[in-house]
């Protein structure tokens, strides 16, 4: 970090569905902004960071879109189909960041793990993670409750890639997992709070998510945590009675 760094920010607005359940289909604004270190930034990243491990009374508040509800099972398998994914995605690293997903949600109170798809073919009601653009419907990752998929799509990510080929599409990949697998824990409605990973950041009328500081931006690539935020966590236990 160097503090006599100029505060440089550039905004690239991306409009595209994004994030949904098979019954939304608003259009999502993303803006990826690059900002170089300064302390005010590092101040901001500072109340990001604060906002991501810290639920305060009455922050869990969502967006009309959808009712929460409980799990049917104590416990949520997830398996990886690397079939069509891309090629800057290799199975290792995506199956790492549905490990680490799982891992985050289980402190809901209902455990999250990866099983290797040979176990998984043996068992019922495993939720697969695939690359399938059918089933994304457009979506970076779409969220089929009745059918147990998590599908992704390598057509948005290369679209993401291509708009903006210095920032690290691995972060967005690890967010969609961690959102898409909250719909999967029972939260349908999505949170009006940035930073929750299950949150959108407008919904298309005018109407934007919430932060502690309206004007931070935290110097990050993506305001949205990429992993269940205290709040996302509690909301889960909330829902599933944990
Ligand atoms: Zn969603």
């Amino acid at each position: 970090m160097n503090r006599h760094f100029a505060r440089t920010t550039r905004f690239y607005a991306i409009v595209y569905r994004t994030l949904c359940l098979p019954h939304c289909y608003l259009a999502r604004t993303i803006i990826v902004m690059l900002t170089s270190c300064s302390p005010v930034t590092m101040a901001a990243e500072s109340l990001r960071a604060q906002e991501i491990n810290d639920c305060r009374s009455g922050e869990i508040v969502t967006w009309a879109d959808g009712i929460d509800h409980p799990v049917a099972s104590e416990e949520l398998l997830f398996t990886y189909d690397p079939l069509n994914a891309p090629v800057r995605f290799p199975e290792s690293l995506v199956s790492d960041m549905v490990a680490k997903a799982a891992l985050a949600w289980s402190g809901c109170g209902i455990t999250g793990r990866l099983i290797p798809r040979p176990e998984a073919s043996r068992r019922s009601n495993v939720i697969q993670v695939q690359w399938n653009e059918a089933e994304s419907r457009g979506n970076f990752g779409l969220s089929n409750l009745g059918k147990h998929t998590l599908s992704l799509s390598a057509n948005a990510f290369d679209n993401l890639n291509t708009v903006n080929p210095s920032y690290d599409t691995r972060i967005t990949l690890q967010m969609v997992i961690s959102h898409e697998m909250g719909h999967h824990y029972g939260l349908m409605a999505h949170s009006r709070r940035c930073i929750d990973v299950l949150s959108y950041y407008d919904n298309g009328k005018g109407e934007k998510c919430t932060k502690r500081n309206p004007f931070d931006t935290g110097g990050v690539t993506e305001y949205r945590h990429n992993f269940p935020t205290t709040c996302d966590l509690a909301r889960c236990r909330a829902v599933n009675g944990k």
